[in-house]
């Protein structure tokens, strides 16, 4: 019988598991790849994930083996630029899971690479996991879901309400001898509805991609192969640095589940679901890493008091924790996210940030998490704008 089985190995569940071995508590990892294994993303850590990896104690080593800036260049439909300071970091993830993974083993956790088919709760509200790997049931007191955007399992066991993603993005990368010194986020017009990126990693190598936020809106299915084709051709920068690669690695999507919806966060039994499997990831920018860390970390936190008080219902407290602590951050990013995505307003909110020091000082506390994106995207934001 193990304390916790967790099951996932990606940001959020390997998180939950470093801090739950880290107090004493038998760990069980399991993920249906071996690590390290790649996994489709920008591979860009904002504040909230170098927060979470100081937590970790992985800082050190991720900002050793990453790419470091101080800078995020935004550019709007008409692309007005907007200049965020704030500190970046960029990484493969098939470097910083693989980090995040061997550092839960480290602190105790056990790692099996196992493809979880199946839970039942058991009447003392345990569990019972099949595997695809060997016919033994695994036992443990309390499971963490933390599948990703991977919700065969969690729809399975009734955890997904049928919502499908909302997001779908892809990236490859590139080797050219271009220097920029900034992560680059474009809404560029000719990519509507579509937004796309550049991050450098260093060493000449470059992590460019393109995603698109349905919101509900079937139209916005676009051919994503075409916009990114678009953006390398049409925006200025990406257009160099494809002109001047030497090599490029192919084009790989994958799906992303936004805004803390589509699952409930806990099942029947002492079930947990955590990082993207229910939707920990930002509208709007795609940036999930952190907020998968947070998830597991207060997941953690719910679980070891309920394994050393011996009081299960203690798990309850989690979908309410996550409802007052997270859910306002997503709100907020919703907000801005129905206001940038008209072209119009976009620019004309990148024109007075260029205007407005409180503009700009609220951008760089929105990304640092200091700032709640309602201070500038509602008509008191905008008016503040014209004052400061
Ligand atoms: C193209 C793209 C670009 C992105 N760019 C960024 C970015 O720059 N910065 C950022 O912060 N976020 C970005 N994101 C979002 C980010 O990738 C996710 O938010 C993050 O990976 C969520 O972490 P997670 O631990 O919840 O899930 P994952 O990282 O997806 O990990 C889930 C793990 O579960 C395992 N698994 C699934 N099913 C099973 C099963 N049945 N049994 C056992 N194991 C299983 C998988 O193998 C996987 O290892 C991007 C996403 C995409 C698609």
């Amino acid at each position: 019988m193990h304390d916790v089985a967790i099951v996932g190995a990606g940001p959020a569940g390997a998180t939950a598991a470093i801090h739950l071995s880290a107090q004493g508590h038998r760990v069980l990892l399991l993920d249906k790849d071996d690590f390290p294994r790649d996994k489709v993303c920008g591979d860009g850590l904002i504040a909230d994930a170098i927060g979470a990896l100081r937590r970790a104690g992985l800082y050190e080593e991720v900002r050793g083996l990453g790419y470091e800036t101080r800078l995020c260049t935004v550019y709007s439909p008409s692309r007005v630029q907007v200049d965020v300071p704030g500190e970046f970091l960029t990484l493969k993830r098939l470097l910083l899971d693989d980090l995040i993974a061997r550092k839960a083993i480290a602190s105790g956790a056990k790692f099996l690479r196992h493809r979880v088919t199946g839970i039942e709760p058991q009447s003392n509200g345990s569990a019972l996991l099949t595997v695809r790997e060997t016919d033994s049931p695994i036992r443990s007191r309390i499971v963490l879901l933390a599948t990703g955007a991977d919700v065969e399992l969690p729809e399975k066991i009734g955890l997904v309400d049928g919502a499908d993603h909302s997001a779908i993005a892809l990236r490859c990368y590139v080797r050219s001898p271009v220097a920029l010194d900034r992560l680059i986020i474009s809404y560029d017009r000719s990519i509507l509805p579509g937004y796309a990126w550049i991050f450098p990693l260093g060493n000449d190598e470059f992590n460019i991609g393109c995603g698109i936020f349905y919101n509900g809106n079937e139209h916005a299915r676009v051919n994503l192969r075409d916009t990114f084709q678009t953006f390398v051709t049409e925006f200025p920068q990406a257009a160099d640095i494809m002109r001047r690669a030497v090599s490029r690695t192919p084009l790989r999507g994958a799906r992303l589940r936004c805004g803390l919806r589509g699952a409930a966060t806990s099942g029947a039994g002492n079930i947990l679901a955590i990082g993207e499997t229910i939707g920990a990831t930002f509208p709007y920018t795609g940036e999930g890493i952190g907020k998968a860390m947070e998830t597991g970390e207060l997941a953690a936190e719910i679980a070891h008091r309920a394994l050393v008080s011996g009081d299960f219902n203690i798990l309850r407290e989690f979908p309410a924790r996550l409802e007052r602590e997270l859910k306002p951050k997503f709100l907020g990013y919703r907000i801005a996210e129905e206001w940038l995505s008209r072209p119009w307003l976009n620019d004309f909110v990148a024109r007075r940030i260029h205007k407005s020091k409180f503009l700009q000082d609220s951008v760089a506390g929105i990304l640092n998490e200091t700032v709640d994106p309602r201070e500038i995207f509602s008509l008191r934001g905008i008016v503040r704008s014209f004052v400061r």
